[in-house]
C-alpha cells in the first residue's frame, strides 16, 4: 500500500501543544488499527539538540538507535508506542550538511546549489524515506516553529510540493492555531487563525483540517465563522480544548471528531477506535488514591522541560500504583549541607537524581543521595545519579575521601567514575555512548524483581563509567554491582543492600516508559515510596 501523510503546522504562537496533537494522531490511527509513524522537522540549524542547552530546548530524548532528538520524539513513542529513529527527527542543520556534504563531494555536477530545488527535494527525501524505511501507512510529521518563520520556509514550500508528488488523496495538511479569549467581550477570536491561515494559503497551502485550542468550546457562530474565512467543512474543525493531563487530549480530540475526519480524508477505513486501555489509564490518574511526593534534584529544575521523560515516567509509575506522584523540583545547589539536606529533602517519600552534566550542582546531589542512603528514603539514581551514588558510597562508607568522577576532578585520588581506557585522550565531541546497549541483572537484586528477566536492553546517553579498578573494594561492601554489560564489561547498576529501595542505572529507563505501562524500575520506585517495595 501507498503511504498516505498527514503534516502539521502551527499558527498564531508557539507552545500550543503541536507534539501533543502530532502524538495523538499518532495514537487515534494506531487505535484503528493503521501502522503510523511519528516525526519531527525543526527549522533550526544545529545538527541535533544533543549540544543544546536544556533551558532552551528541554530534554534531548534518546532513540534505541542513539538519536538525540528533540523532546517530542518522547511524546510521540509514549502515545504510540512505537519506537522512533535517529532519522525521526530531521533539523534544518542535517538538511544543510547532507547539502554541503554532497557538494563537497561533486555529487552535484557543476550544478548552482540552490534552496529550491535542493532544500526542498533533500526534505523531501526524507518524508518519503521515513515511508520507505518504516513501512508505515501513515507518516505524521510535525513541523516545527510557527508559520511565517523565515527558518521554515524551506519546510513548508517542501510539504506543499509533496502534495503533488504523493496525490492529493493521500496528503493532509492540519493546521493548529490559537483562538483566544477575551474576556471583556466574553467571546473567542477566530481572527488571528484566519490570519495564520491566510499566511498559509500565501505560501500555496490550504489546510484540510483546522484545529483550535481554546480554553470554551466552539460555538456554532465560530464555527461558521471559521468554515467560511478558512475554507474548510464543519467537520474539519476540531476543537483542541485544554486538558487537565495530556492523555486526555487524545480522547478529547476523538470526542471532537478528528479520528473519524482524518480517516475520511485520507480513504481509511473509520474502524472503532481500541482506546479501551488508554481511557483506564486516564481514569486512574484523575482518581488517585493516594499520594507520594517525588524529589527531584536537579541542575535544571525551573524549566521542568529538562526533565519530561523522568516526569512522565514517575506519573505513569503513579497510575500503576494508583497513586499521584507530587513532584517537588528541588535545585542541587541550594543543598548545601546535611542539615540543608534533611530541610528540603525531608518530606519526601523518594528521592530521585536524574541525568546531567558537568559539576555544578554535584555536591548537593551527593548530600542528596547521602541523605537517602541513611535515612533509608528510596533512592533512583539516573545516570549522572547512580555516579554520585557511587561517589557518595566511595567517599562515605569505603574511606575514598575526596572520591569523585574525572570529569568533575580530573586530578582525585580515586576516579571512581572514569572514562573508559578507549576513550582517554579522545577529544569531547562525538564520544557519547548513545543509544541501547545489553545488560545483565544479577540474580537476587531490585533490578531481578522489576525486570524479571536477566537480559535487558535500554538506552544511554553518556560519556563516563563506573571504573572497574575499584570492583574489588565495592564487591566487599554493601554496595552490590547488579548490572552489567558483558560485551564491555560496564557496570550498568548498583544498588544498596539492607536499603528498602536504592538503585542506580547508567543508563535512561524513563524513555522507555509508556503511561500505560511504566518502566519496571519506576514502578517498584514509586511502589517502594508507597511502602509497597
Ligand atoms: N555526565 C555524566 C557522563 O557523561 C552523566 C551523563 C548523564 O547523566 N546523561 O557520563
Amino acid at each position: 500500500m501507498k503511504a498516505k501523510y498527514i503534516f502539521i503546522t502551527g499558527g498564531v504562537v508557539s507552545s500550543l501543544g503541536k507534539g501533543i496533537t502530532a502524538a495523538s494522531i499518532g495514537l487515534l490511527l494506531k487505535s484503528r488499527g493503521v501502522k503510523v509513524v511519528n516525526q519531527k522537522f525543526d527549522p533550526y540549524l544545529n545538527i541535533d539538540p544533543g549540544t543544546m542547552n536544556p533551558y532552551q530546548h528541554g530534554e534531548v530524548f534518546v532513540t534505541e538507535d542513539g538519536g538525540e532528538t528533540d523532546l517530542d520524539l518522547g511524546h510521540y513513542e509514549r502515545f504510540t508506542d512505537v519506537p522512533l529513529r535517529r532519522f525521526n527527527n530531521t533539523t534544518a542543520g542535517k538538511v544543510y550538511l547532507a547539502i554541503l556534504d554532497r557538494e563537497r563531494a561533486g555529487g552535484y555536477h557543476g550544478n548552482t546549489v540552490q534552496a529550491i530545488p535542493h532544500v526542498t527535494d533533500e526534505i523531501q527525501d526524507r518524508i518519503l524515506g521515513t515511508a520507505a524505511e518504516t513501512g508505515a501507512e501513515v507518516v505524521i510529521t510535525e513541523i516545527g516553529g510557527t508559520v511565517g518563520d523565515i527558518e521554515s520556509l524551506p519546510f513548508v514550500e517542501a510539504i506543499r510540493q509533496i502534495k503533488y508528488k504523493v496525490g492529493k488523496e493521500n496528503c493532509v495538511f492540519v493546521h493548529l492555531g490559537l483562538l483566544p479569549y477575551l474576556k471583556e467581550c466574553g467571546e473567542l477570536k477566530t481572527k488571528p487563525m484566519q490570519h495564520s491561515v491566510k499566511e498559509l494559503l500565501g505560501f500555496g497551502i490550504q489546510p484540510d483540517i483546522i484545529m483550535c485550542r481554546s480554553e470554551k468550546p466552539l460555538t456554532k457562530s465560530i464555527r461558521e465563522k471559521l468554515g467560511l474565512f478558512c475554507n474548510v467543512e464543519q467537520d474539519a474543525i476540531i476543537e483542541n480544548l485544554s486538558a487537565k493531563s495530556i492523555y486526555e487530549v487524545p480522547l478529547m480530540l476523538e470526542a471532537a471528531g478528528l479520528g473519524k475526519s482524518l480517516c475520511k480524508l485520507l480513504g481509511l477505513s473509520d474502524s472503532p477506535p481500541a482506546l479501551e486501555e488508554w481511557k483506564e489509564m486516564v481514569q486512574r490518574f484523575y482518581r488517585p488514591e493516594r499520594e507520594t511526593t517525588i524529589a527531584l534534584v536537579g541542575k535544571y529544575v525551573e524549566l521542568h522541560d529538562a526533565y519530561l521523560s523522568v516526569a512522565e515516567a514517575l506519573t505513569a509509575g503513579g497510575i500503576f500504583h494508583g497513586a499521584k506522584v507530587k513532584i517537588e523540583w528541588i535545585d542541587a545547589e541550594r543543598i548545601t549541607d546535611e542539615a540543608k539536606a534533611a530541610e528540603l529533602l525531608g518530606k519526601a517519600n523518594g528521592i530521585i537524581v536524574p541525568g546531567g552534566f558537568g559539576d555544578r550542582g554535584t555536591a548537593g546531589m551527593v548530600l542528596a543521595a547521602k541523605f537517602a542512603r541513611e535515612r533509608k528514603v528510596p533512592y533512583f539514581g539516573i545516570c549522572l545519579g547512580m555516579q554520585i551514588a557511587v561517589i557518595e558510597f566511595a567517599r562515605d562508607v569505603l574511606g575514598m575521601a575526596g572520591a569523585n568522577s574525572s570529569e568533575f576532578d580530573a586530578a582525585t585520588e580515586y576516579p571512581v567514575i572514569d572514562l573508559m581506557p578507549d576513550q582517554q585522550g579522545v577529544k569531547l565531541g562525538g564520544t557519547l555512548r548513545l543509544g541501547v546497549c545489553r545488560c545483565v541483572i544479577a540474580e537476587g537484586s531490585l533490578a531481578e524483581r522489576a525486570y524479571k528477566i536477566h537480559d535487558i536492553q535500554e538506552r544511554h546517553r553518556h560519556r563516563y563509567e563506573f571504573n572497574n579498578l575499584y570492583r574489588p573494594q565495592f564487591e566487599a561492601s554493601e554496595m552490590a554491582l547488579t548490572g552489567r554489560n558483558p560485551e564491555r564489561n560496564l557496570i550498568e547498576i548498583v544498588e544498596i543492600k539492607g536499603h528498602p529501595w536504592f538503585v542506580g542505572v547508567q543508563f535512561h529507563p524513563e524513555f522507555a516508559s509508556r503511561p500505560n505501562r511504566p518502566h519496571p524500575l519506576f514502578r517498584d520506585f514509586i511502589g517502594a515510596t508507597l511502602g509497597r517495595g
